[in-house]
């Protein structure tokens, strides 16, 4: 399968001061997938800026304006106070945003089979209105929504593995049974959402899947939970295209995460989401970069998952 990777110095202009969401996370996933001979595997994927239309499908015009704004102003933070700001982060976010819908272009097109994008601010926390969690626009919502309204698909899966429940991603479709959300996450934690019986709203009853994990959980009874669980809702569910909001932040190592995964848990969950792919929806899935703050174990995964998805 050829993998399409997205990476480049734009998503490391988002400069967030002494902040575990840093662009040292980008340099170091760079440095080693250029050292292990992986990116001369893959296909470089542009830079593309998402559309104030790709965003609207997500976030309200009166959200997208006020990150514009707040940005421009100079302000250190955004809303909740934990996700921080530049001048040039606005730019920045509609860049990270857009590297899904130029995969997604391309997948589509047939020139690749896959997608990996190392991006920059992460999305899965952000709300219609609302920035959190270190998250500006909610990049995997804002792609499943495109691959919708501009590729024709009808049926996305949204796998989130990232250690915090993603409840931008769970709140903007839990009410729709064309996209199904499954979130992998440590609980009791933050954001606070992201309980077992939180099933969907409405229409959408049914199409969310949390599978929350008390801390200190490792490999055998996540990767469990993942096979007997997700595994089996995203094979019932028969997609058209697989997301995944990567986050490996529930990498023992990681010092805001306080699961116990190694590296081989998201080998096995990266060959088990592959496998499915191939037998629904002709191997497609793009993955996009959430959490992870440990540097060397967010090398480390990235360079493990990467691998597999080729
Ligand atoms: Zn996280």
């Amino acid at each position: 399968m050829i993998l399409g990777l997205a990476q480049d110095s734009v998503y490391q202009e988002h400069q967030t001061g002494e902040h575990p969401e840093c662009p040292q996370r980008l340099a170091a996933i760079a440095e080693r997938l250029a050292d292990s001979g992986l990116v001369s595997e893959t296909v470089e994927i542009p830079p593309r800026m998402a559309t104030t239309e790709d965003l609207s499908r997500v976030h309200t015009l009166e959200y997208i304006e006020h990150v514009k704004k707040l940005c421009a102003s100079g302000l250190p933070a955004l809303d909740s106070g934990d996700t921080s700001i530049c001048a040039d982060s606005y730019r920045v976010a509609l860049f990270a945003a857009g590297a899904g819908l130029e995969a997604a272009d391309k997948i589509m097109e047939g020139h690749i089979g896959r997608a990996f994008a190392a991006v920059r601010p992460p999305g899965h926390h952000a709300e219609a209105t609302r920035a959190m969690g270190f998250c500006l626009f909610n990049n995997v919502a804002v792609l499943a929504r495109y691959l919708q309204h501009e590729q024709g698909l009808e049926k996305i899966l949204v796998l989130d593995w990232d250690v915090h429940h993603g409840n931008g991603t769970q709140h903007a479709f839990e009410d729709d049974p064309s996209v199904y959300f499954i979130s992998l996450h440590q609980w009791p934690f933050y954001p606070g959402t992201g309980a077992e019986w939180e099933r969907g709203a409405g229409e959408g009853v049914g199409s969310t899947l949390n599978i929350p994990l008390p801390a200190d959980t490792g490999d055998a009874r996540f990767l469990k939970l993942f096979h007997d669980k997700a595994a089996r809702a995203m094979d019932d569910f028969q997609p058209d295209f697989i997301l995944i909001s990567a986050g490996f932040d529930a990498h023992r190592a990681d010092p805001l995460g306080g699961l116990r995964l190694t590296g081989e848990a998201y080998v096995e969950m990266t060959r088990t989401v592959a496998d499915l792919s191939s037998s629904h929806c002709q191997g497609r899935i793009i993955s996009l970069l959430e959490g992870g703050y440990d540097l060397d174990a967010l090398a480390d995964c990235v360079e493990l998952h990467a691998s597999e998805l080729i």
